[in-house]
Formats: C-alpha cells, sequence, structure tokens
C-alpha cells in the first residue's frame, strides 16, 4: 500500500492484551488408552489436547525408542522410532485403513484430536495442516467422531511410509536472502485486468495453500482475522468457491490495493520507495566492531510484562518467555563480549536472571527510567511502551556525549506474536522509512514525569536517518536471520523481514523502533504463539538458550566488515 494518510499514532504493539489476564481456559482431560506391545506388555498412550500423543516409557520395546531418549515417564510420539510410531497409532486409532496409497484416519476422540495433531501424528509437522485440509475438502476443520480424513501417501511422514516431506521447503526461493526472495516472489505474479478491475496473477504451485502461500507471502496481513478474510475474499474474486479445494496451477486474482509495497505495479508509490530502501541497503557499508563488540551499545527490550501478559495462545503468554530470552542474551553479551549493555525493563522480583521453568505470569515489572516505572496498570499502559524508547534514546544521548560511535547502537525489542496458525517461527520487523515520522513529541502526560522525558521525550529525523534506520536495521535482520537457520530456529516461510504492521485496516510500525534514534534497531517476533510447534518450542529452555545465543551471534557478525 502506498498511501501513507492512515497511519496510526497508537502505541504500536502487536496485540493490546486485556490489562489483566484472563483465567486459564480448562482444556479438555486427556485420552488414555491402553495397549500392548508386541511382547505383550500393557501400556498406556495419552492423547493431550494440542499437546499430542505421548506414551507410558517404562515397559517400551528398545526398538521403539529414538536414539538418546530418556524411558522414564511419557515418551512423546515424535521420540518414537519409525516402528514406534507406526505401532502407537495403529494402538490408538485401530479403525484406521492403512492403505497403498493414503490412510484414512477416523476421528474417535473429537474432544482432544484436531486437523493440526493429525497432520503433526501423520505428517511429521502440524505445519502442514493447511495442505491436511485441502486434501479433504469436504469436512469442516471442526472435527467430528466419525469423520473419515484421507492422507494421501505424498503428505504421510517418511518415517510412515509415505513421501511428505517437510512444509515450506519446497521452492528455489527459501534460500535466497531477504531482496532475491523478494523480487523471486515479484517474478511469479503477472499483472490482469478483467471486468472487476486490475489484479495480480499468481498460479498456485503444489504444495501450496491460500493462506500462506498468497495472502501472507503477497499482502501485508499476518493476523489470523486479516488472513482468513482477505483469504476468502481472493478466493471469491478467482472464482474459487471453497478455499481448500484449491489444486496446484489454480489462477489466484489478487486485487491490486491488497498488495504489499514490493509486489505493487510498476510507477507505483510503494514500489519506488521498497526500491529507494533496497538501493540504500546496498550502498550501507557495515560498521566493524570486532569480536568483541568493543565500544558497542546495545540496548535489549523485552516487550509487554507486568499486569500486561502480551499475546496469549497454546497455554503460553508473551511476557515473561521474550523476557527470559532477552536476559539470556543479556548474560551471553555480557559473559563473552565487552559491549555495553542496558535493558529497558526489570522484573524486580527476578532481577536480571533467566529461567528454567516458567510457571505463571510474573506479576510485577518495572521500566527502568528515574524513578523506575512500574507497569501496574495504575497508569495507561502506552505510558510504558513510550517510555522504553524515551529510556534508551536517552541512554544513547548519553553514550554518543561520551564520545560514542553513533553508528555503533543497537536497539532490540523482543515480542512473541499470535498470527493465523500457518505462520510459524521468527519474523522481525524494520522502521519502513516511510512509516517513520519526521518529527515527534510526547505529551505530557504520557512520560510518566520520569527525568529521563525532559531530554529524549522529542525525537526528529531527517529523510536521510529514516531511510538508513530502514538499510541497516534490514541488514542487521537479515543477518539474525542467518544465525537463526544455522541453529535450525523456524523462521517464517515468506517475508520473515517486514517494515509494516498491517492490522484493521491501519499500518503503523511499532513504536519501540518507530522513535528508537539507535542506528540499528529490530523489533524481533520470536515465535507465533498460535503455533503449537512454536509453543512448544517456546515453553523449553534449551530452545530458549538457543535462541539467545543465535541472536548474540548475529550481532557479532554484524559488526564485521
Ligand atoms: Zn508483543
Amino acid at each position: 500500500m502506498g498511501g501513507l494518510s492512515r497511519i496510526v499514532p497508537a502505541m504500536g504493539l502487536l496485540v493490546l492484551p486485556a490489562l489483566m489476564a484472563a483465567p486459564a481456559v480448562q482444556d479438555p482431560a486427556p485420552v488414555l488408552t491402553q495397549a500392548r506391545t508386541p511382547e505383550g506388555r500393557a501400556i498406556i498412550l495419552r492423547l493431550q489436547f494440542k499437546k499430542g500423543l505421548s506414551v507410558e516409557g517404562k515397559s517400551l520395546p528398545r526398538a521403539f525408542l529414538a536414539k538418546g531418549t530418556d524411558p522414564g515417564g511419557w515418551v512423546p510420539f515424535e521420540s518414537l522410532t519409525p516402528e514406534g510410531k507406526r505401532w502407537a497409532l495403529a494402538a490408538l486409532f485401530p479403525e484406521d485403513q492403512w492403505r497403498e496409497e493414503e490412510v484414512r484416519h477416523r476421528i474417535r476422540h473429537p474432544d482432544v484430536e484436531s486437523v493440526w495433531t493429525m497432520a503433526a501424528l501423520f505428517s511429521g509437522h502440524g505445519q502442514n495442516y493447511d495442505r491436511l485440509m485441502a486434501e479433504n475438502p469436504d469436512l469442516p476443520e471442526k472435527v467430528r467422531e466419525g469423520d473419515v480424513w484421507r492422507i494421501p501417501r505424498g503428505l504421510l511422514s517418511s518415517d510412515l511410509g509415505g513421501t511428505g516431506r517437510g512444509p515450506d521447503r519446497s521452492h528455489p526461493e527459501d534460500d535466497l536472502d531477504d531482496e532475491a526472495r523478494v523480487a523471486a516472489y515479484r517474478g511469479l505474479l503477472s499483472f490482469g485486468e478483467d471486468d472487476q478491475g486490475k489484479y495480480a496473477a499468481y498460479r498456485m504451485r503444489k504444495g501450496e495453500a491460500l493462506y500462506s502461500s498468497v495472502v501472507i507471502r503477497y499482502t501485508d496481513r499476518v493476523d489470523p482475522k486479516g488472513v482468513t478474510e482477505l483469504a476468502d475474499r481472493i478466493a471469491k474474486r478467482s472464482g474459487i468457491p471453497d478455499v481448500r479445494g484449491i489444486q496446484p496451477g489454480q489462477l489466484i486474482k489478487i486485487p491490486l490495493t491488497f498488495l504489499a509495497d514490493p509486489f505493487q505495479s510498476e510507477g507505483s508509490l510503494g514500489l519506488a520507495e521498497e526500491r529507494e530502501v533496497r538501493a540504500e541497503v546496498r550502498r550501507t557499508i557495515r560498521v566493524e566492531a570486532g569480536p568483541k563488540l568493543k565500544n558497542v551499545r546495545i540496548i535489549l527490550d523485552a516487550g509487554h510484562g507486568g499486569v500486561d501478559s502480551g499475546a496469549r495462545s497454546n497455554g503460553l503468554w508473551e511476557s515473561d518467555y521474550v523476557y527470559d530470552i532477552a536476559m539470556r542474551v543479556r548474560r551471553l553479551l555480557e559473559q563473552e563480549t565487552e559491549a555495553q549493555v542496558s535493558s529497558t525493563i526489570r522484573y524486580p522480583g527476578l532481577g536480571f536472571k533467566s529461567r528454567e521453568e516458567i510457571h505463571t505470569p510474573s506479576r510485577a515489572a518495572e521500566i527502568l527510567t528515574t524513578p523506575p516505572f512500574p507497569v501496574d496498570g495504575e497508569s495507561p499502559s502506552a505510558v510504558s511502551v513510550h517510555l522504553r524508547w524515551v529510556l534508551a534514546n536517552d541512554l544513547f544521548a548519553a553514550f554518543r556525549r561520551a564520545k560514542g560511535d553513533a553508528q555503533k547502537t543497537l536497539f532490540l525489542s523482543f515480542h512473541a506474536d499470535s498470527l493465523h496458525p500457518s505462520a510459524r517461527g521468527s519474523m522481525i520487523y524494520v522502521p519502513g522509512a516511510a512509516l517513520v515520522p519526521t518529527t515527534f513529541s510526547l505529551g505530557g502526560a504520557k512520560t510518566g514525569h520520569v527525568a529521563e522525558a525532559k531530554q529524549s521525550a522529542r525525537v526528529a529525523f531527517t529523510g536521510r536517518e529514516k531511510l538508513q534506520g530502514e538499510a541497516r536495521s534490514r541488514q542487521f535482520s537479515e543477518t539474525l536471520l542467518k544465525a537463526l537457520h544455522r541453529e535450525r530456529i523456524p523462521v517464517h516461510a515468506n517475508r520473515p523481514i517486514r517494515n509494516v504492521i498491517y492490522r484493521g485496516g491501519a499500518k503503523w510500525v511499532p513504536a519501540v523502533i518507530r522513535y528508537s534514534t539507535s542506528a540499528t534497531k529490530a523489533l524481533i517476533e520470536v515465535a507465533n504463539l498460535t503455533n503449537e510447534e512454536d509453543a512448544t518450542n517456546l515453553r523449553d529452555a534449551d530452545f530458549r538458550e538457543r535462541y539467545a545465543a543465535a541472536v548474540v551471534n548475529a550481532i557479532r557478525a554484524y559488526y564485521r566488515k
């Protein structure tokens, strides 16, 4: 979208949660099934809502356990050998028919089964749920007892004798860097016009779904409602009666007004802005700081906190988990580098420590201004959002006054979102140059009366600074994606670097990076809480540590010429 008139001067965080955390919704009780191993030992299988299948470990034959698996307690399905997986599915679903060309799976436990669970068990990836739905266009997404779902051999995991491959890894664009990838996606479009107006035409490829391969890729929508609504609209525009019945080769018509800037037609403002930024990225020379990051000023922000627990899904809430990752990044930077590191927020009961287990939402948090500003719901949450950039800008100003190099400043804000479940992994927001204002001054009531606001509640950016800000932030984001890939941490399949949030007809850049005076800044959505695999990852302390290590590796790689 080229039009800039609909910028929302809101605080700009992705989800504005209710101030009070909602009580946990009761999950349906797990289904326990007794089965016999080939040796005749009794064993319990447990199928849990959104958590999937696990098997009592103690009597499992060794041949069923993947190498290195601890047989104590419950063994997750993923830790079984192919033989163990086939046995477990047959024991749990005795009515299923395993045929040469497909498995016919009969729903037995509609309370705990879902299309996601089926995709995870049979195809190896919950992410394949939209492909599974496409294979069963006549069945409703909400599963019913007795429904028979087809899982064709091409979707069945190789462990189960199928030829299925992992999701989203099938296209040549996947290995390209951001600019080349976006250009390749653009190359797949052609422009046309019919009696309903102008459109961009796209032909569906094998294994693609309208949600992820068209809407999330070619438009700026990623939220569940926006994606679903637009998918329906585009399907209708393309003469397709059912989104789930789409076959490879199908022609999709995307009305031009929905296209994200990089895909707008020649001559449009959006495309011109996109090209200007890409040119700036190519011109921008990296800053060298050496592996110890000497004299680099880094400020870490963990989104939400206190009464604001952020996005929620799959039994997780955003605040504590992203705080934990930020604290791990902080610790690694302090241990391994000479960078000067500060945080914008602290949980008083915990300090700057990370945790192996996170049980309940922390209720206290303070922004580290002078005096500290408690995130306690007494003041609107907008204040605590704004104070993060005010504080960070004040610290950066002090760094520059002390002869610090303005180019060696980095601001990172950690979040997790709740997007359409087909979007998986990390996504990074950079401040789109066109959406950063020339001047902005925080109103008195929103300054929280902290000392930092006296000098740093006002910002001004030249056109050049806006472009440089987006360009450097894009360079950093690209480096971060590479580091995440190396750690095998999932990243959005389509456009993992974005410079705008689009929601409910409005577009904006999150305030913490929009007003940041740091040379390089990024808002990192570490995971999509709505996606079950992402949620499982985030719950795991080892994953959070690997994530933090990838961030630190990226920072080090970024400050090398
Ligand atoms: Zn957030």
